[in-house]
C-alpha cells in the first residue's frame, strides 16, 4: 500500500534506537509507541498487548512453542490439520522432542473444524489449542468465537493465526478466551518481513529469542521502528476499508466461481461454498481439476498472464498434495489437481474475464498432457 511505504521510507531514514535514553531513541520510541496504539485500535486491543515480529511464520512459532512451553505440567496440543506449515511444523517439532503430543481434531468436507470434537479433547493436560481463523488454500472461515469461549471455559490458552482475515473479515482480538493471534504484514500491503502477535497480558508464554527484554521480554531484538509504522499504516487501512473490499470482492468471487463450474464441468470447488456471506474468505476461490496436474495449469497460465498457486509442496521433484485438501477428504489423485486464484483490492472484472479466456483452454491442454505418477503418502 502506498501509504505503508511512504512511512516506511520516513521511517527507515532515520536515527535511534527506539530503547536508547537519547533524543533520537525517544522520537523512535514515540513511532513504535504510536504504531502500537494504532494497531491495537484497529484490532480492538490494548497496545500493550501488540508484540512486534518479524512476520506471521514468526508470530506462529512464538505464539505456539512459546504457550505450549509456558503451560507447565501440560503436554497436548488441540488443533486444526488444516493449519498453515508456520503452525503444524512447530508443533510436529515439539511433539519431536517427546515433551508433547498432538491431536488434530474433526473438518469436515469443506475444512471447518468440529467444535464439539474441539470440546471433547479439551482437558487440563492441554497447553494449547491453536485454529486459524480462515484458511488461505480453501478459504474456509472458522468458528473461532465458539472455540475461543469452549477454551475459556475449560482454562485452555487459545491461539488463532489471523493472517487471511485481517483486511477481508471482521477481525477483533477482543474476543473472549482469545490468548494470542498472529497477522502478518505483506497479506495486507505492508512490507515482507513484518507482523505482529497480538498476546494477553497475562498469557504464560516462554520466550523463543532471549537478548535485550524488548517487547514485554516476549521478544527480544531491537525493535525495528520502520517496519512497527509501515505495519501500523497497512493494519489500519486495511481494516478500515475492508467492508468495501469484502462486498467488492465477493461479486467477482462469486462471479468467477460461477463461470468456471459452468465452463470446465469436471471443476469442483474446494472448502466453504460461499453461499452464506461471512464464511468464505471474499477473495478466495479454490478449485480441483481432476484429471490435471495443478503445476502444469500454474505454469500454463503464468504463460498467459495469469499468476495463482497450486496448494501443493514440492519434495523430491514430484508434488505433494496439499495436507489441507486430504485433511478434508479429497482423493489424493484429484488433489494434485488443485489451483487457488486469489483476489484482492486491486483485482478487477476484468482480471476475472481474462482468466475466464483462458481456463478453459488451459485445463483442456493440462488434461491431454497427463501428470506423472505419484506417490501417496501413507
Ligand atoms: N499463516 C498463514 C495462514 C499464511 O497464509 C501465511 C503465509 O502465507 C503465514 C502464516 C506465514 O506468514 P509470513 O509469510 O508472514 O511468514
Amino acid at each position: 500500500r502506498p501509504e505503508s511505504q511512504r512511512v516506511w521510507l520516513e521511517v527507515s531514514a532515520k536515527t535511534g534506537n527506539p530503547s536508547s535514553l537519547h533524543a533520537s531513541g525517544r522520537s523512535s520510541r514515540r513511532i513504535v509507541e504510536e504504531s502500537r496504539e494504532a494497531i491495537a485500535a484497529a484490532l480492538a486491543c490494548r497496545p500493550s498487548e501488540v508484540i512486534f515480529t518479524a512476520g506471521g511464520t514468526e508470530s506462529d512459532n512464538l505464539a505456539v512453542k512459546g504457550l505450549a512451553w509456558g503451560a507447565a505440567g501440560r503436554s497436548v496440543i488441540v488443533r486444526s490439520p488444516t493449519e498453515h506449515h508456520a503452525v503444524l511444523d512447530p508443533i510436529d517439532w515439539l511433539c519431536s522432542t517427546g515433551d508433547f503430543t498432538v491431536i488434530d481434531v474433526a473438518v469436515d468436507r469443506f475444512g471447518r473444524v468440529d467444535v464439539d470434537d474441539v470440546i471433547s479433547h479439551l482437558s487440563d493436560e492441554v497447553a494449547l489449542c491453536t485454529v486459524m481463523w480462515a484458511n488461505n488454500e480453501v478459504g474456509t472461515v472458522q468458528p473461532i468465537t465458539e472455540i475461543a469461549a469452549a477454551c475459556a471455559e475449560a482454562g485452555v490458552a487459545f491461539h488463532t493465526d489471523a493472517v487471511q482475515a485481517v483486511g477481508m473479515l471482521e477481525v477483533s482480538a477482543n474476543l473472549p478466551g482469545l490468548t494470542a493471534m498472529t497477522i502478518s504484514g505483506h497479506k495486507i500491503g505492508a512490507p515482507v518481513g513484518t507482523g505482529a502477535l497480538i498476546l494477553d497480558r497475562d498469557a504464560a508464554i516462554v520466550p523463543v529469542l532471549h537478548g535485550g527484554g524488548q517487547e514485554r521480554d516476549v521478544r527480544s531484538g531491537t525493535v525495528d521502528a520502520a517496519s512497527a509504522a509501515a505495519l501500523a499504516a497497512a493494519v489500519t487501512a486495511a481494516v478500515s476499508g475492508q467492508h468495501v473490499l469484502a462486498q467488492h470482492l465477493e461479486v467477482l468471487r462469486d462471479d468467477l466461481i460461477r463461470r468456471v463450474l459452468a465452463h470446465i464441468p469436471e471443476a469442483r470447488l474446494m472448502g466453504d461454498p460461499g453461499d452464506v456471506p461471512g464464511l468464505r474468505l471474499p477473495g478466495n476461490a479454490c478449485f480441483v481439476f481432476p484429471g490435471c496436474e495443478g503445476d502444469a495449469l500454474l505454469m500454463l497460465l503464468d504463460v498467459a498472464g495469469v499468476e495463482c498457486s497450486t496448494g501443493s509442496a514440492c519434495t523430491s521433484g514430484v508434488p505433494d498434495p496439499s495436507h489441507v485438501l486430504l485433511a478434508m477428504g479429497v482423493d489424493p489423485q484429484d488433489a494434485r489437481g488443485a489451483l487457488r486464484f486469489s483476489l484482492g483490492r486491486t483485482s478487477t472484472q476484468d482480471d476475472v474475464d481474462a482468466l475466464l479466456e483462458v481456463l478453459p483452454g488451459v485445463v483442456e491442454r493440462a488434461r491431454r498432457a497427463g501428470r506423472p505418477r505419484m506417490v501417496v503418502p501413507s
